[in-house]
């Protein structure tokens, strides 16, 4: 052999996936960004994801599960756990005993949720005070265009949903920052501490209503809230308001290769799963599409991945077949669907290039994540990085390697760690992202598209 023949044979080869997509992908690629693009832009928080997802699958056929239902191959269910997730399924032909193949998204992003009493005012400026959710550079977010979204359940008991700053002639709303000039001693702190959490106070308005008294912006403000929305102010403590940045998601360089836009984590994954699972009919085994929250702050919470909730859908469909829970998830794959750090040069010193995943190098597989010595990571094993590296590699997906930094760097959790607690085989994988948790995120679009691939490749496994 030349050592050439001896390298393409023995040697890891990584290339660009500009090298490896057909001229037909390229297309389809496209199409399937603008889907993305507009599936972005409608979901910023867990409740307009899980929305979505509900509308579009009963426009496909899905029906609400509901216990004591049939689950014959070929149904299509879907489970709304309260609004802020949900797990969504098409029957396979084989026994639920035999298996499912989960794979598994967030729907939450790192934000600035509004406190439970959060309207003020100061030097005749009013404002909300936040407590930011997930974990952010506080300095990215004042003097970036922000919007309020969520829901508030009035003092009546009825529930009103708030959208503010993203239509084109609504207002947005802004966290200030220091002017430079004024700025010598806040220059010379830590980043972590140039701004801090009690300074991301969102400017609401400024102008007094008129008359006499105390904080008449403030009560102005509350008096467009009152009218908007029917809204008082101990309403707060019974809504879920939060601030995002406000805008769309746009196409990002001269190539347009990249998206920018806020929430790709993991809104990227759950629209790949998503898409993928609308496009299969009569899986071999069942496949189960599952839309997280709290994934940002631990997986918490009725919502996210630690919950019985997902235990609640599973024992039931389990049921419906006579099945044991315990056997179907002993059977089980998961891909845990979640985004990695691309390689960014700018910050080469962060990473371990050799093991770094790359923009335009496909969807990344994450053996583990976690800190300092794995902690905290699924660590997958052998078998189960085979098994997914075959079914990529059956499927003609364009995959690579990912980890999350240099060791001892920093790290980071998914919800790989929680679904193979439950005796599921899992693997991480997923788009890798510049810019993570930052107001404006990238991703590029072959990598989104791959990410769909796989998804589809993990359904049909
Ligand atoms: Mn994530
Ligand atoms: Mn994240």
């Amino acid at each position: 052999m030349t050592t050439d023949e001896l390298r393409e044979a023995l040697l890891f080869d990584r290339k660009n996936g500009y090298a490896r997509i057909t001229p037909a992908q390229r297309a389809e690629m496209e199409t399937y960004c603008k889907g993305y693009m507009a599936f972005i832009d409608a979901c910023k928080t867990e409740r307009e994801a899980t929305a979505w997802a509900v509308a579009e699958a009963e426009k496909r056929g899905f029906q609400p599960f509901v216990p004591g239902m049939d689950a014959k191959p070929g149904d299509k269910i879907y489970y709304n756990n309260r609004g802020k997730a949900i797990i969504l399924a098409v029957i396979g032909q084989e026994s639920l005993g035999k298996g499912v193949n989960i794979c598994a998204a967030h729907v939450d992003s790192p934000r600035m949720d509004l406190k439970p009493n959060p309207l003020y005012e100061d030097s005749e400026i009013a404002y909300f005070k936040t407590h930011y959710y997930g974990g952010i550079k506080k300095y990215q977010w004042p003097t970036v265009a922000l919007a309020l979204h969520g829901v508030v359940y009035r003092k009546d008991g009825t529930v009103v949903t708030v959208t503010i700053g993203e239509d084109e002639s609504d207002p947005i709303l802004v966290v200030s920052d220091l002017l430079i000039h004024l700025s010598a001693d806040q220059m010379k702190k830590p980043l972590a501490e140039g701004i801090v959490g009690e300074q991301l106070n969102v400017i609401l308005g400024t102008e007094p209503l008129e008359g006499e008294g105390a904080d008449m912006v403030k009560l102005h403000i509350m008096k467009l809230l009152n009218e908007k929305y029917g809204m008082i102010e101990s309403d707060f403590l019974s809504a879920e308001l939060t601030i995002v940045p406000a805008g769309k998601c746009r196409e990002v360089g001269l190539d347009r290769s990249l998206l920018g836009a806020y929430g790709h984590d993991d809104r990227v994954c759950a629209y790949a799963e998503l898409d993928a699972l609308f496009a299969i009919e009569n899986p071999a085994k069942t496949a189960v599409c599952i839309l997280a929250d709290k994934e940002e702050i631990g997986s918490v919470g009725i919502s996210g991945m630690q919950s019985q909730a997902f235990e609640h859908f599973m024992q039931n469909l389990c049921d419906a077949q006579n099945v044991k829970l315990c056997d179907c998830f002993a059977n089980s794959f998961c891909l845990s669907a979640d985004v990695s750090n691309a390689f960014d040069p700018n910050f080469a010193e962060t990473c371990d290039r050799r093991n770094n995943s790359m923009l335009n190098y496909g969807v990344s597989i994450c053996k583990y994540t976690g800190s300092r010595g794995k902690g905290g990571a699924s660590d997958a094993s052998a078998e189960a990085m085979g098994h997914i590296r075959t079914t990529f590699e059956n499927a003609g997906v364009i995959w690579q390697i990912a980890t999350l930094g240099k060791v001892d760097q920093g790290g980071g959790g998914t919800v790989a760690a929680y679904m193979a607690n439950r005796n599921i085989v899992t693997v991480d994988a997923g788009v890798p992202v510049l810019c993570m948790h930052a107001p404006m995120e990238l991703v590029s679009k072959l990598d989104c598209y791959e990410t769909m691939l796989a998804c589809k490749a993990i359904y049909l496994a």
